[in-house]
């Protein structure tokens, strides 16, 4: 709609996340895994490995809202999917894989699935595979049963020694040692956008050339003043701000001849 009046828009790359999360058709938000939260120490191993097989970051890093120091600067986690949560039967056996305590978010407050203590019905319903062994897991979600099994052979090694010399992870260093072994697919999951039309100190939206479009004014998360980076808690501050400026503003135009 502001497009067809002429508006700029900018930021609509811009988004805070990724993390890494479940998400099945079933449910319309997703699953954050607990052991993926750089703050809980659960037992039993557990890793993530993308569409080759291989692991791609360090799974507990917190994260600033999804954005992690690649080569002195801040960039969204990378998230090559599928990517697949691997872990053993300590892990699986150690309670829910996903936190469902009422804190925030959609699917805990709002959606209230009820996430079983034993992770059995979401075994039942597919969102979790089950094999014997790491190579018939690779089988199961199509990897390369070699590549898998070298992965979680480096893993537990590391892992055994202290030390992950492929990515650095000092948490839940734990290797995967009791089948049998389990995946998770994983999709890259986020709060939310700051895209949209281009505001300017006024909120008003401006054109491409910067010139504001008349009576047409701004506020909140659509066409945030936040650049490539979500600064976080930021989005409410500027939601309260550009809502009193855009208000203010609107309503000392004069009444429409
Ligand atoms: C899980 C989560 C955690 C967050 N945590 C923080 C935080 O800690 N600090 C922080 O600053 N920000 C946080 N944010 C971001 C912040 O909550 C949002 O940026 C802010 O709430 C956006 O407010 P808004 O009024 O711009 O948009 P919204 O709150 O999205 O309001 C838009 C409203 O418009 C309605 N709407 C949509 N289409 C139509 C239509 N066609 N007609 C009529 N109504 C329509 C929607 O139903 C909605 O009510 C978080 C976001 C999420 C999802």
């Amino acid at each position: 709609m502001a497009q067809m009046v002429g508006a700029d828009l900018w930021h609509m790359n811009n988004y805070a996340g990724p993390s890494m999360a479940l998400k099945v058709p079933e449910v319309p938000t997703s699953f954050s895994m607990q052991a993926f939260h750089y703050s809980k120490v659960i037992p039993g191993g557990a890793i993530v490995v993308g569409p080759d097989g291989r692991r791609f970051c360090d799974e507990k890093f917190k994260t600033r809202h999804g954005k992690v120091p690649i080569n002195g600067r801040w960039m969204p986690l990378p998230t090559p999917v599928p990517m697949y949560m691997i872990l053993d039967h300590v892990h699986f056996s150690a309670g829910p894989l996903y936190d469902k305590t009422p804190s925030h978010g959609w699917t805990q407050i709002i959606e209230k699935y009820d996430w079983s203590h034993d992770n059995s019905k979401e075994l039942a319903s597919g969102w979790i595979k089950k094999a014997d062994t790491v190579a018939g897991l690779a089988k199961a979600i199509g990897l390369d049963p070699a590549v898998l099994e070298a992965t979680v052979s480096r893993w537990n090694a590391d892992s055994e020694a202290g030390r992950d010399t492929e990515f650095g992870r000092t948490l839940m260093l734990t290797p995967l040692s009791r089948g049998p072994f389990y995946a998770i697919e994983l999709s890259p999951s986020m709060l939310n956008t700051q895209g949209g039309p281009r505001r300017n100190e006024k909120a008003e939206i401006v054109r491409p050339d910067g010139t504001p479009i008349p009576r047409l004014y701004s506020a909140g998360e659509l066409g945030s003043i936040y650049s490539y980076l979500y600064q976080g808690t930021g989005n409410l501050g500027e939601c309260l701000g550009f809502g009193r400026i855009a208000g203010r503003n609107a309503a000392a135009q004069p009444a429409w001849g």
